[in-house]
């Protein structure tokens, strides 16, 4: 796909997300958030859901905890605009509450349509909402900063799932907010052994008969083994963070 036609195929999600009736957040939502970033990024995280000033303004995380993950990033030598920012639900839940699970599915094909656009080498996800699409039955507490293959079936065909804790969690609670930067500096090596997963991956079957090994998903196991086992530490100050915008 094309910069041109990613950017197109997108737009037309977006356009579908701000016109969606499909559950009741709908009824109260001011504008529906979409998601934006670098339609060729290499790197999508997803969040929870909008708060008060992304449903004024239709940009995900653009209150305090936007605030934070654009400082997060900054630890990594990474700008918001290098990296695709969406969530796992669309529309503000009143109040600020949790997604309930029907809201979550019924806003899922979206995120899965975005996922198969920008094909990331890695996700991010920031909080327990977004690890249970990605990481199913993990718990942040022993799952943030570790990561996994992501199943396919997300829509991300071939990437890495890296777990951090939701900015807003940072922001309540000190020791979470030194665990997120401890965290967001192993992202740099999980996308260099997303690279390198996604060089030694054989192509994806083009004719309907390809043997099973060239199935992307007979693939999700071949993450290196001391990735997937926890936390990837990346030294500070390194010239190993992977820039993204080079590759
Ligand atoms: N929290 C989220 O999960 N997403 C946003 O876009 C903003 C705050």
């Amino acid at each position: 796909m094309t910069d041109v036609e990613r950017r197109v195929a997108l737009e037309a999600i977006a356009a579908e997300v701000r016109a969606c009736t499909n559950c009741r957040l709908h009824e109260t939502r001011t504008k529906a958030v979409p998601g934006e970033g670098d339609p060729e990024t290499e790197v999508v995280f997803v969040g929870e859901g909008p708060g008060f000033n992304e449903d004024r303004q239709g940009r995900p995380f653009v209150g305090r905890a936007g605030d934070l993950l654009v400082k997060l990033l900054a630890s990594i030598g990474w700008r918001r605009e290098d990296v695709f920012i969406t969530n796992v639900v669309k529309c503000r839940p009143p109040d600020n509450r949790d997604p309930q699970p029907d809201e979550i599915a019924a806003c899922a094909p979206f995120l899965r349509r975005q996922l198969e656009v920008l094909d990331p080498a890695v996700v991010v996800t920031l909080g327990r909402y977004s690890m249970g699409t990605f990481m199913p039955g993990a718990r942040i507490s022993q799952a943030h900063g570790t990561v996994r293959p992501v199943d396919p079936a997300t829509g991300a065909a071939s990437a890495l799932v890296f777990a951090m804790y939701h900015p807003a969690a940072a922001l309540r609670t000190p020791a979470i907010e030194r665990e997120s930067y401890a965290d967001i500096a192993a992202v740099p090596s999980a996308l260099i052994d997303a690279r390198r997963r996604r060089e030694q991956a054989p192509e994806p079957p083009s004719e309907p008969e390809a043997p099973e090994t060239a199935d992307p998903a007979a693939n999700a196991g071949t993450l290196d083994p001391e990735a997937a086992a926890g936390p990837v530490s990346q030294p500070a100050g390194t010239d190993a963070a992977p820039q993204l915008t080079l590759f």
